[in-house]
């Protein structure tokens, strides 16, 4: 990297502390979230970068789908969400969620919004900063407010606002009273609606900080419907002159739909008029879908307020087709992010059947080695946090190379798929066992929850089930016995190698002292 590139990176002392800032910077200066997200990632260059690499883009999938395309990031962030379930990774599973929330909530699916906004809350830490828990609260209760509920909102946002009480660098605050006061707008609580938009008012007098482009709407847009139309059309005024941070083509449209609304009212019907000719030209020129339907809208009724009835009809007519149009658009969007969402769960599934193939032994189909170690750590990781004892059964065929010698080597598979069979019914019973092949003729069961006499009548009842086997089928005169080693956590040893080792011993013994036995401790 040249030396000009670091320039304007304030320095940190590790990742962790340069995460945190680069996250912060969303609620700060949304061109700087996104350029600093980005040049940590080019730092980092191509590769796995784990946890952090992943929370980078999904803060770059963040910023960019909000501005564009919802089914790009939906993909991504989808694979990241598995990533990070896969590695208990619950901060970036939490963001992966903020991010999936939104996008539906972009293409109007206020379920599926809720659900990813319900799980970003879930599995946010009490040790991740308020700002973080404030943005997690701020989705969740945006998301009930969409789906009308209302008084649910209302208290996620109330509770995110005391999160970030003394926070005057971030802009959250703002977000958060106005996301609120629309709400209240929505619900039609008039009185509500003005007390948030009063406080964020105050707020924005007091830190000297200008107010957003939407803010500015919305606070109009309460004064409209308290009649206190003069104050409505002076914040749009004043917005549109002002050019706050988010002045671009979607706000100004905004704020010009709603000034025309106020004109009207007003009874200056050629302001108006002027105002909605503004936002057609706007909507034209930059494909504002959503408001040149809003345009149409008001324009039917500065025409039916001028008694041009004609006119107004037209105006309907094409606000209702492209109404239709945009209900489509919208289902369109959706249908693109459900699609992209389903060929992400099905190649999961893929990968699912060939992870529990990879834990399989392909001859028995029992466990493998590996399923072993997985669930023996877990099962003593558990042990050790209050959870029930763990006894483990090595068992051994006996002069298994007569078999393969004296028949054939076929034979001594059909053996071993066979005693599969018995070891998969004898472990049937016992919740949480498991019957594994280690590999040759050596088989492993893992008995959690037994006490020491159950775990002797079982590997008993398999020593007899075996030697009592009909093998013939197999082979005229055959036969099979098995030597079993059994040890049991705590009592014998606390970590797997110790005790795979006290029952593999033991194996040895009952091998030694002429096989066709099972050797506990102490016998
Ligand atoms: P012991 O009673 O002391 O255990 O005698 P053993 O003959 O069973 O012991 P040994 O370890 O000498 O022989 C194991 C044999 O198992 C040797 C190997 O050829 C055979 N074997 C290992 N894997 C397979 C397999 O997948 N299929 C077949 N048919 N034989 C296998
Ligand atoms: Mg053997
Ligand atoms: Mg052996």
């Amino acid at each position: 990297m040249g030396e000009w590139d670091v320039i304007a990176v304030v320095e940190h002392d590790t990742d962790d502390a340069r995460l945190a800032w680069v996250e912060r910077q969303y609620w700060i200066d949304k061109d700087v979230a996104l350029a600093a997200a980005e040049d940590w990632l080019a730092e980092l260059g191509p590769g796995d970068h784990g946890a952090l690499g992943r929370r980078l883009k999904v803060q770059v999938a963040s910023i960019t789908t909000r501005r564009g395309d919802p089914s790009a990031g939906a993909t991504g962030v989808q694979s990241i969400l598995r990533w990070a379930e896969r590695h208990g990774e619950l901060t970036l599973q939490s963001r992966c969620h903020d991010v999936l929330g939104s996008i539906f909530e972009m293409v109007g699916d206020r379920a599926l919004s809720l659900e990813h906004a319900v799980a970003t809350n879930d599995l946010i830490g009490e040790a991740e900063s308020p700002l973080m828990r404030a943005a997690a609260r701020l989705t969740l209760a945006d998301a009930l407010g969409s789906s009308g509920s209302f008084d649910e909102a209302r208290r996620r946002y109330d509770e995110a606002l005391r999160l970030v009480i003394d926070d005057p660098e971030t802009s959250i605050r703002y977000q958060i009273l106005n996301n609120l006061a629309y709400t209240e707008y929505q619900a039609e609580n008039h009185d509500e609606a003005l007390a948030a938009v009063e406080s964020l008012i105050s707020l924005s007098t007091l830190h000297d900080r200008p107010i957003g482009m939407y803010a500015r709407e919305t606070i109009a847009r309460v004064y409209l419907t308290a009649g206190r139309l003069d104050e409505a059309a002076d914040t749009l005024t004043a917005a549109l002159a002002a050019k706050p941070v988010d002045y671009h083509p979607d706000s100004i449209a905004a704020a010009l739909v709603t000034l025309a609304e106020t004109y009207r009212r007003q009874g200056r019907l050629d302001d108006a008029q002027a105002v909605i000719d503004q936002c057609r030209e706007l909507t034209a020129e930059y494909s504002l879908v959503r408001w040149a339907t809003e345009v149409s809208r008001e324009q039917a009724e500065i025409h039916a307020e001028t008694q041009d009835y004609r006119a107004a009809f037209e105006a309907y007519r094409r606000y209702h087709e492209q109404s239709i149009a945009l209900g489509a658009s919208e289902n369109e969007a959706r249908g693109r992010v459900l699609e992209a969402m389903f060929q992400t769960a099905e190649s999961r599934r893929e990968s699912e059947r060939y992870r529990e193939m990879a834990e399989r032994d392909p001859l028995t189909e029992l466990h493998n080695r590996r399923h072993v170690d997985e669930r023996l750590a877990a099962l003593l990781q558990s042990l050790r946090e209050g959870g029930p004892s763990v006894a483990v059964a090595m068992l051994d065929v006996d002069h298994f190379k007569r078999i393969n010698d004296t028949l054939s080597h076929e034979v001594g598979d059909v053996v071993l798929r066979t005693l599969g069979g018995i070891l998969r019914q004898a472990v049937a019973g016992v919740p949480g066992a498991v019957a594994a092949r280690l590999g040759g003729e050596e088989f492993l069961l893992i008995l959690p929850g037994l006490g020491a006499v159950e775990v002797r009548m079982l590997c008993e009842r398999v020593r007899l089930e075996v030697s009592g086997h009909d093998w013939s089928p197999i082979a005229a005169g055959l036969g099979v016995t098995v030597s079993l080693g059994v040890a049991i956590a705590p009592e014998d040893a606390t970590t797997s190698s110790s005790l795979l080792r006290a029952a593999d011993v033991r194996m040895y013994v009952a091998k030694r002292d002429g096989r066709n036995r099972v050797v506990h401790a102490g016998d």
